[in-house]
């Protein structure tokens, strides 16, 4: 895929609006984003020297209520990539029913090579320069790549301080002992996991005849092989930034995480270790994973992961993504020609949100839950929206992905109408 990010996500948008009965209006008002907010944000290095840092926050619907949305830092990010993101979260939000908008931050840097003090800095730095643009019924934070349970507890400590008061209700995905949810830092990976076990079984797919290949394996991928481990699926490839190994018998799943556990960095706040340098396993690099012989692949890394110059290499049988954007629109076009389902990411990574969700009920009823209440509300909801999709799909010939967005569509031209004033125009005509 070459150009904007954007306008290749727009492209969901755009197949959708034409199987949903909302208002023209409705449809055009989200094609745009509500609010754009462009920071550079000065940290002081722990040598001495002033370094300026590029941050962005974007809210790209609040119809449903306030803005929610993580905070990525990678040397990638863009306001393409931020409003692309924000445009993600505002369907998800929609198509799990959350009374949440949608909405995305980032920060342009490469994280690893800041030490902990700095990225400290540089995360309450980040939140002085947005906070009159967020607050717990605005816009809310949460954790994404290479952002984590530490940061976003600085992230709500700053806020606090600026409004003094506490307001725990501003960030998701805190620890647990900063009024985070138990069940939180796995909803994203757990959500996933509920959801391919819902879903195989309509294909006759089941752990004792599944193999399956992840790649990313960071909160969201680390998480969802595990659980598939541990079900009796077998997990023959995975990957992260540095490449991926490979066994045809299924690939240990417990020990490669206790392996990158115990070689965390003590310095900084990432794991040094990657998983290529783990055992007796074939090394293999990201493309080849994508291309493996697998009944199911899981993007659980980055964004255009499959595209034209790929799709017509993956061998997998089905496609649940994990991560947000890993599928171009060109991509899909070859993959549904091929007949191989992709199962979108507006739905499968959904039950990071969900738990999200789940924090802030809690943070403002001052009621905190057990995991096992946690899991159980995630799977009942999430499975829910899923079946759905489902039929949606079976009931129009469409796509997952189309049959997604209608879904979520519905809600959201139903809210923004129910807001309108169109009709007091027309009545006057
Ligand atoms: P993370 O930072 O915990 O992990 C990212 C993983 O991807 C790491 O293993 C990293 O090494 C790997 N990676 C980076 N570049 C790669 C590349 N080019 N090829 C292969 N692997 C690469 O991030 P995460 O939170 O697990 O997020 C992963 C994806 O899931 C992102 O698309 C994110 O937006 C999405 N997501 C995350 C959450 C959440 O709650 N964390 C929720 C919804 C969606």
């Amino acid at each position: 895929m070459s150009g904007s990010l954007f306008a290749d996500a727009s492209k969901r948008l755009e197949k959708a609006l034409k199987y949903v009965a909302i208002s023209e209006d409705a449809g055009e008002r989200l094609k745009y984003p509500k609010n754009s907010l462009s920071v550079s944000i000065p940290v002081r290095m722990d040598d001495g020297s002033l370094r300026i840092f590029q941050g962005y926050r974007v809210r790209y619907d609040d119809t449903r209520g306030p803005g929610k949305g993580g905070v990525r830092y990678h040397p990638k990010v863009s306001l393409d990539e931020v409003q692309s993101l924000a445009f993600w979260m505002t369907f998800k939000c929609a198509l799990l029913n959350l009374p949440f908008g949608g909405a995305k931050g980032g920060i342009t840097l490469n994280p690893k090579a800041l030490t902990k003090a700095e990225l400290e800095r540089l995360s309450r730095g980040y939140i002085e320069a947005i906070a009159d643009f967020i607050g717990p019924d605005i816009d809310i934070l949460a954790p994404d790549v290479y952002t984590n349970e530490m940061i976003m507890g600085w992230m709500m400590d700053q806020y606090s301080i600026i409004q003094r008061k506490i307001s725990p209700g501003v960030v998701t995905g805190k620890p647990v002992t900063m009024g985070g949810s138990v069940g939180r830092n796995t909803a994203t990976g757990t959500g996933a996991f509920y959801l391919l076990q819902a879903m195989l079984p309509k294909f006759e797919q089941y752990p004792s005849n599944t193999t399956l290949a992840v790649q990313g394996f960071g909160n969201a991928g680390m998480v969802v092989a595990e659980l598939l481990y541990q079900a009796g699926y077998k997990v023959l490839a995975i990957s992260d930034s540095q490449g991926g190994i490979y066994n045809e018998q299924g690939l240990n799943i417990p020990e490669i995480i206790q392996h990158k556990r115990e070689h965390r960095s003590l310095a900084g706040m990432y794991c040094d270790e990657t998983v290529c340098n783990l055992g007796d396993n074939l090394q293999i690099s990201n493309e080849d994973l994508l291309a493996l012989p697998v009944d199911v692949l899981i993007p659980a890394a980055l964004e255009n992961q499959i595209t034209a110059a790929n799709a017509k290499q993956v061998q997998a049988r089905y496609i649940f993504e994990v991560a947000n954007g890993p599928t171009t629109s060109e991509a899909d076009a070859i993959l549904a020609a091929r007949g191989i389902p992709v199962f979108p990411d507006i739905l499968v990574n959904a039950g990071g949100v969900t738990v999200s969700y789940f924090e802030w009920v809690q943070n403002r009823s001052g009621l905190y839950w057990s995991v096992a209440e946690v899991n159980e509300r995630l799977q009942t909801r999430l499975v829910a929206e899923a079946e759905s999709v489902w039929r949606i799909a079976q009931e129009f010939g469409v796509s997952l992905r189309t049959a997604a967005y209608i879904q979520a569509l519905n809600r959201l031209g139903e809210a923004l109408d129910a807001k309108g004033t169109r009709d007091y125009y027309a009545s006057k005509a």
